[in-house]
């Protein structure tokens, strides 16, 4: 079956949106079908870019993988791992990664085969833009990995979580790539994402986001960044999927945020009748905006407007964005004008 680049919302691709257009038309519509050889010479460059990561997004996937790898150990063993084995596999990850990206390997092997990701796949912006990583910033960020997963280990959450049937756990499954919670949202999808699911023993439905946020974040979008706006969006959105997909009643969902670099300290929200049309409108915003620049609005043929409707906005962010080379480098011979 062919694939075709479906309409969708989800926070980050608002967010994208809202930080630079330009960015966001690279994104979702300039790299579409890159992976071929017939594509023209912008349209594989710009796949090119679309997945090149910068330190502090990469640290925070890696954070989250080994949380899932956690998580699936607990299920398959009964027990939470010792916290050197998880230390010594998220550096042993880490390690491994960089090296990978540092190689530039990610220009001659797949990031995904038979249907499943080359987890040790990493292609860092700085790489591929030859500017390196100098060793301090490499080291904090391993040392921010490792926090992360002790802040794992450590956070209240994960004993009460062992303490749960496991058969109610949803693990994100970051193997497989898979996207497996969206929604319809008045004819259009709605991608939730979340990181954990279980069912407590009160009956209570948890939602689970793991946040490694440290501080501010220099350069483009971090989705684990500061702005507690998005992210109190977010655990709206983690409601929305409950309530409709799984018809959970609000008064029985909780939602927490675990901050794995402040320790696993915990925060936890609810939706209810008080906030919920909040989270609708601001999904409902969300999609008015991204299918403006759709022709005819239709998020069923989801073709974009031309290049002019995609304005860039250039400034601070633009040293550190992946996409610079085809936006604004005047000495690359692919570059869309
Ligand atoms: S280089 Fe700047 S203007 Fe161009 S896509 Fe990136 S952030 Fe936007």
């Amino acid at each position: 079956m062919a694939l075709t680049n479906r309409f969708g919302w989800s926070i980050s691709r608002e967010s994208l949106f809202d930080d630079c257009r330009r960015s966001y038309y690279f994104h979702y519509y300039m790299s579409w079908g890159g992976w071929k050889a017939s594509s023209s010479p912008l349209c594989r460059e710009a796949f090119l870019l679309k997945r090149l990561n910068s330190l502090p997004l990469w640290r925070g996937q890696l954070v989250h993988y080994v949380a899932s790898k956690v998580l699936e150990s607990m299920r398959r063993k009964g027990r939470i791992p010792a916290e050197d084995d998880v230390t010594g596999y998220i550096a042993e990850r880490f390690r491994k990664q960089f090296a990978f990206s540092e190689s530039r390997g990610y220009l001659a092997s797949p990031k995904k085969q038979g249907g499943r990701l080359n987890i040790d796949w990493l292609a860092l912006i700085d790489h591929e833009y030859g500017r390196g990583v100098t060793d301090e910033r490499r080291e904090k960020a391993l040392f921010e990995c490792v926090e992360g997963a002790r802040g794992l280990l450590r956070s209240s959450i994960l004993a009460e979580i062992m303490d749960t049937d496991p058969s109610s756990w949803v693990i994100e499954n970051i193997d497989l790539a898979e996207f497996a919670q969206t929604f319809d949202f008045e004819g259009a999808t709605v991608f939730a994402k979340t990181d954990f699911i279980f069912r407590g023993n009160d009956g209570t439905y948890n939602i689970v986001d793991w946040k490694t946020f440290s501080g501010p974040v220099p350069g483009v979008e971090d989705p684990a960044g500061p702005d507690e706006g998005k992210a109190g969006i977010q655990m709206g959105v983690y409601g929305l999927f409950a309530a409709r997909v799984t018809g959970e009643p609000l008064e029985n969902i909780r939602l927490h945020e675990i901050n794995l670099l402040a320790g696993g300290s915990r925060s936890e929200h609810r939706i209810d009748g008080g906030n919920i049309d909040f989270f609708l409108g601001h999904v409902r915003s969300g999609i008015g905006k991204l299918k403006g620049v759709l022709t005819g609005s239709d998020i069923r043929r989801n073709e974009p407007l031309p290049p002019g409707h995609f304005p860039r906005n250039s400034g601070a962010r633009c040293a550190g964005c992946r996409f610079f080379r085809i936006c604004l480098d005047p000495s690359s011979a692919v570059r869309l004008d």
